[in-house]
């Protein structure tokens, strides 16, 4: 992307409401803006890593075999009465009425409708395990949204649904949930801790909640230290292995690591004492079981292997998209704006073209522009008739992981300088040299 043609509105000023550094950096760098209390539109910058996180999110969900499909925003009210969760879910649910006079409401969330889809064609435990997911917009109005995206009203949200004939099967959908969102929140470049929650109005007994660690998250967390020096990495898992997924959890469970819904003192108190650690955490996603709560009271049930009818035991599972934003933000960014993870940024690299008009600098930004897209990377070119300094302040508030500055006096010997944003450090290259730096760096050489 050429960036005089682009659409990247950045502020100079710093917008007053925003009071967490996340939030401040979104409207900054041009990625959303606040259209009501809660609700956003996605400017292009942000657009474009909220699809990147999207798709992080369906390869690591295919790859356990969950199947991907999408229901609808708006959902009858029947259904949600048939669960009882209509009347029980409280003000957070926006209901409406259509011309017709009948209710409906934004889902906030898709038990019922998943377990109507399911009840509709599975009737055998042959057709068990199932797991269907969507990545959809929710509705929840919040008394208070605040933080950006990290608390919208309008949001978007990863839920998974397991259907499984016995509790076991379930448990094991549990377990390979919690893998995959490991290796998820990895790829983000963040580290997030399985705690032990409390289920709310969704109900059941075994559910964590992922929490990345920052001083701006809503949640107050108690954790053994010992839990943050594990990492999942890139080990190879068989999703269909009982063993081996339960292990996992048990891995990344066995520590104290819980938030102040379920903190336990006495329990806490075990850990020792230089190993004791209280913070604040961005909860990122929550995994349930809850056995047959929907089930039972929609009629969801399969013939088992007797041809007797069963309920199927459930599970959901949900990752907080558009909040991975504000927390990766949240858990990197400097003075001069965001640090993008390689893994999200909405582009690989950014070229500077210090002086646009001189014929050697326009040519060599040209050559490693096409280089970049030849090799299916993604370069944002700031080819603009303006400043160097304006550029670099840009460049540095959008947070790309490197960035190549061209200038006629590199030029005349025959380098140019590339950037780590992270660390800050330079080094000079030729533009091949350049350009074969980052394509490894994205594993495309
Ligand atoms: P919270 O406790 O933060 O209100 P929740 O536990 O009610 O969240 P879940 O029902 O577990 O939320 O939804 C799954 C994920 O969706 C959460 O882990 C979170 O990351 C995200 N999420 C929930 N509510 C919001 C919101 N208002 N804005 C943005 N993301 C949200
Ligand atoms: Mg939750």
């Amino acid at each position: 992307m050429r960036l005089s043609r682009y659409f990247l509105p950045v502020l100079k000023e710093t917008p007053a409401e925003a009071q967490i550094v996340s939030h401040r950096l979104m409207l900054r760098a041009g990625m959303i803006r606040q259209q009501s209390a809660g609700i956003y539109s996605w400017l292009p910058l942000g657009y474009k890593v909220l699809k990147k996180i999207e798709q992080i999110v369906h390869e690591e969900q295919q790859k356990a075999g969950h199947i991907p499909l999408l229901m609808p925003t708006l959902q009858s009210a029947d259904l949600w009465r048939e669960s009882g969760r209509y009347e029980a879910y409280g003000d957070e649910l926006l209901r409406m009425q259509d011309r017709h006079g009948r209710d409906m409401l934004f889902s906030p969330t898709a038990e019922e409708m998943f377990t109507d889809v399911f009840r509709s064609y599975v009737k055998s435990y042959k057709d068990l395990p199932l797991t269907l997911y969507q990545i959809q917009w929710k509705f929840r109005d919040e008394v208070r949204p605040r933080f950006g995206v990290m608390r919208g009203r309008e949001f978007l949200m990863k839920d998974g649904y397991n259907f499984d004939l016995t509790k076991e099967d379930a448990l094991h959908a549990y377990n390979r949930h919690l893998v995959t969102y490991l290796r998820t929140y990895e790829r983000m470049g963040l580290q997030a801790i399985p705690m032990r929650a409390d289920s709310g109005p969704i109900g059941g007994e075994n559910t964590h909640e992922f929490l990345v660690l920052a001083d701006t998250g809503e949640s107050e967390v108690f954790y053994d230290s010992e839990i943050t020096d594990l990492t999942f990495g890139d080990r190879d898992i068989d999703f269909d292995n009982v063993e081996q997924c339960q292990g996992v959890l048990e891995e990344f469970t066995s520590r104290y690591a819980r938030t102040d819904e379920t903190h336990d003192a006495a329990l806490f108190a075990e850990v020792p004492a230089e190993r004791q650690r209280t913070a604040r955490g961005i909860e990122v996603g929550q995994i349930f079981y809850f056995g047959t709560k929907y089930s039972e009271s929609m009629g969801a049930s399969v013939q088992n292997s007797d041809g007797k009818p069963v309920p199927v035991h459930m599970g959901s599972h949900g990752i907080g998209v558009s909040r991975l934003l504000g927390a990766i933000i949240e858990a990197s960014h400097d003075e001069k704006g965001i640090i993008w993870p390689e893994g999200v940024t909405p582009f690989h690299v950014g070229i500077i073209n210090l002086k646009t008009g001189d014929e050697a600098a326009d040519e060599a930004s040209e050559t490693l522009y096409k280089s970049f897209e030849a090799l299916g990377l993604e370069p944002l070119y700031d080819d603009r008739k303006m400043g160097a300094g304006g550029k670099f302040a840009s460049m540095d508030l959008i947070g790309l992981p490197w960035r190549i500055t061209v200038g006629p006096r590199g030029l005349k010997n025959g380098v140019v300088e590339v950037t780590c944003r992270k660390t800050g450090e330079s080094e000079e290259m030729t533009p091949e040299l350049a350009v074969e730096k980052i394509a490894k760096i994205y594993k495309k050489a």
